[in-house]
């Protein structure tokens, strides 16, 4: 039986997906030839390359705005690099709000002066902080738009004029902003959008070509825009089943779609989280994620009951990272609204059985 999937990443995609990703593995539209087979040359891989890569600009409004949207391999980690590397001549200013940001940071520092504006690490990231400046002479500003660990999002963009870099690895797709304020984002596939396997990176072209190192060919973002993100194999059943789901996204009636299911799913949880004696909150009210949403017990004893009562409810992925402990419900865009109230449920009845 198919589970509720709350899993941070990989995470569930939605059903139709997995259903023509199936097909396409047999038969990729007739042709004869599975989609793991096809020579990425061919005419059918090479539209399901640009379809992709439209959709990705298309659902971010930035069609036509001088924007470049690329499929590349190495995860979002390889992107902590490859910012510094083609944008990082001197100085870069960034936030740190969690692993992931620190992650960044730790890359970034092999390449030039980092400034960290601000960091929540005090309180174990438990919140955004928002009075910080952002020195003007910077090459640009990295920050984390959804910390899937600590289930912490901004929720707006702090004012600057230097371009702004930002990893959206776990809420990309799933609300709307105004994308043309950023100069780069970049996202691993397996949050939001598709398998494991490919990073979506979608550059403002004209912040490229002002550094002065030579990069090597793989780590440069002009090498892969003049090959139209074919530079060399590209991880062709995950660009595909990304198409896949940016299409369904479509169906969903795009970004604002989405965003009203999203916001409905996260009320219903968020409420749940609130009103149960037995749970509390990790991450500060105003700064709550609609995609992870991070909760413990007060009572450490309930644990066992509560931990058996989800498993038997057929529920998936629901413990916390290690470095918050207790409970993340990863609730992305192809989780349905019914698999969060299941949950919600399983903690009504926990509660009234503790
Ligand atoms: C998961 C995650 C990453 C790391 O992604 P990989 O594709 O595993 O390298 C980076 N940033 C954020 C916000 C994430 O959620």
């Amino acid at each position: 039986m198919k589970k509720h999937n709350f899993s941070p990443g990989p995470c569930i995609l939605p059903q139709p997906v997995f259903e023509k990703a199936s097909q396409a593995v047999l038969d990729f539209e007739g042709s004869g030839l599975s989609i793991l087979e096809m020579s990425h040359r061919s005419k059918e891989f090479v539209a399901v390359m640009e379809n992709a890569r439209s959709l990705a600009l298309e659902h971010l409004g930035l069609r036509n705005k001088g924007y470049t949207a690329l499929f590349l391999q190495g995860g979002a980690s390889t992107q902590f690099l490859m910012v510094a590397y083609n944008l990082l001549e001197s100085k870069a200013a960034y936030l740190n709000t969690g692993t992931w940001a620190s992650k960044a940071i730790k890359e970034a520092k092999l390449f030039g002066e980092l400034v960290e504006v601000a960091s929540s690490k005090d309180a174990n990231f438990n919140y955004i902080p928002k009075d910080y400046a952002i020195p003007s002479d910077v090459d640009y500003f990295h920050c984390t738009s959804n910390n899937t660990i600590f289930g912490t999002q901004m929720k707006k963009l702090p004012l600057t004029d230097v371009p702004v870099v930002c990893d959206m690895s776990s809420d990309i797709f799933s609300r709307q902003m105004n994308f043309s304020k950023y100069s780069l984002i970049y996202a691993g596939a397996q949050k939001n959008m598709g398998p494991a396997g490919a990073t979506l990176v979608v550059v403002k072209d004209d912040i490229l070509g002002k550094v002065s190192r030579v990069i090597p060919s793989m780590m440069d973002y002009k090498v892969h825009m003049g090959k139209d993100s074919m530079f060399n194999t590209p991880p062709a059943f995950a660009v595909y089943v990304s198409m896949l789901t940016l299409e369904w996204l479509k169906d969903q009636g795009g970004i604002d779609g989405m965003e009203k299911v999203n916001n409905t799913k996260a009320e219903l949880l968020y409420n749940e989280i609130d009103r149960n004696p037995l749970f509390v909150g990790f991450a500060a009210n105003e700064d709550r994620s609609p995609m992870n949403a991070t909760f413990n017990l007060t009572d450490e004893g309930a644990k066992d009951h509560f931990d058996s009562m989800w498993k038997a409810a057929n529920i998936n992925g629901l413990n916390g990272h290690r470095s918050v402990g207790g409970y993340r419900a990863s609730m992305y865009n192809a989780l349905p609204l019914s698999s969060v109230q299941v949950l919600v449920d399983v903690m009504q009845e926990a509660e009234r059985t503790a």
